[in-house]
């Protein structure tokens, strides 16, 4: 017996889209946020655990990323991704490593002249009597997010408030200003309203990656950039 084909007509004549019913803008996407090759495969990431825990240490912390890792793949309370440069300071005073845009976007905010030469000692940061104050670079992307590239070299900054950047422009160079234990990138990924991302997807985090590529294998994203749609 054949089906009655009226119900199949009637839906498809309901599909028309409604006035304003436009469709979602392409969502935004993050390219690695560092050039190569100076990186530790791995990167130390947004801790889950909701819990604080007040007397953890660097060594000791208790956290969860997002795949459900404990230290050394985040510490307690962490709200970024860390990329660490490999050689450390030696690697700094050679020139560094570049950092880089994720996605395109605006220039909020700078700061480039404080102390880069932070470090832990005795189980505490120390910045030789500077303040412990990053330099860093923020990044409208639109849509409500917003980038944030912390522990930057002194001076190292080239851009400004205000400047439009391509993903995977240069924006300035690997530091240790701040609450920096060594040369090392944080890369933070907020709302608009201060809510932190976990770019990465996991089952303690998002089930879509706002990476254009994870790569699970060695923990870096790729450095695609997301492309625009013809
Ligand atoms: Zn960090």
């Amino acid at each position: 017996m054949r089906r009655p084909l009226l119900p199949l007509l009637v839906l498809v004549a309901c599909g028309d889209p409604l006035p304003g019913d436009e469709p979602p803008e392409e969502p935004v996407r993050f390219a690695l946020p560092t050039g190569q090759p100076w990186l530790i495969d791995g990167v130390v990431g947004v801790d889950h655990d909701p819990e604080v825990h007040e007397d953890s240490t660097l060594g000791g912390a208790i956290c969860s990323n997002y795949a459900g890792d404990g230290f050394p793949a985040c510490y307690d309370e962490h709200d970024g991704t860390d990329f660490l440069l490999e050689g450390g300071f030696e690697t700094m005073d050679a020139g560094s490593a570049d950092v880089l845009a994720a996605a395109d976007g605006t220039v909020l905010e700078i700061r480039e002249d404080q102390y880069d030469r932070c470090r832990l000692e005795n189980g505490a940061v120390t910045c030789d009597g500077h303040p412990i104050l990053a330099n860093f670079v923020t990044l409208d992307h639109g849509q409500g997010i917003i980038t944030r590239y912390l522990h930057l070299m002194t001076d190292s900054v080239v851009v400004e408030p205000g400047d439009e950047v391509a993903c995977g422009d240069l924006l300035g160079l690997m530091g240790s200003s701040g609450n920096s234990s060594m040369p090392h990138l944080h890369f933070e990924v907020n709302t608009d309203g201060g809510d932190v991302i976990d770019p990465y997807a996991g089952p303690l985090s998002t089930t879509k990656s706002w990476w254009v590529e994870q790569v699970d294998a060695f923990d870096l994203p790729a450095t695609t950039c997301a492309t625009a749609e013809p």
